[in-house]
């Protein structure tokens, strides 16, 4: 099957449990941000929330709205933090199989410091 189980054991749920070890940008009460381990740009930051949230979809139906506005007001400060507020960056959530989703807790890539080019690729 393809469809995401809610995974005590997945990579990102096991940085939040300090498992294994992350390259941290930023913490609050309700967020983690730690950078890409294969950068796909000069600035590839991934923001989660602490819950355990599988996708964008669990997260808008069942997220508080404390957590919801934390992981947006999150963003634009890692963005500004890592010096590409004023250039410009990319955010993307891979949600599902098609959207090529790896890993089942939601994560948002913030990616920037270069021009990033075409929305999407043309095939998988
Ligand atoms: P996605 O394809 O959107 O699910 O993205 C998963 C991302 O997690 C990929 O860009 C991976 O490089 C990244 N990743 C996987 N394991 C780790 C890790 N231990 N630390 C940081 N990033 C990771």
């Amino acid at each position: 099957s393809t469809a995401m189980a809610d995974d005590d054991n997945n990579v990102f749920a096991k940085i939040l449990r300090g498992e294994i070890p992350c390259d941290k940008v930023y913490e609050d009460d309700h967020v983690l941000a730690f950078r890409d381990i294969n950068p796909q740009a000069p600035v590839h930051v991934l923001v989660i929330p602490k819950a355990a949230h599988v996708s964008a979809q669990d997260f808008g139906a069942n997220a508080s709205p404390e957590e919801a506005q934390a992981l947006w007001a999150a963003i634009p400060k890692i963005a500004a933090q890592e010096g590409v507020a004023e250039g410009g960056y990319r955010l993307i959530a891979n949600t599902g199989a098609n959207g090529g989703q790896e890993v089942p807790h939601l994560h948002v890539h913030i990616l920037g410091g270069r021009p990033l080019g075409r929305l999407v690729a043309k095939d998988g």
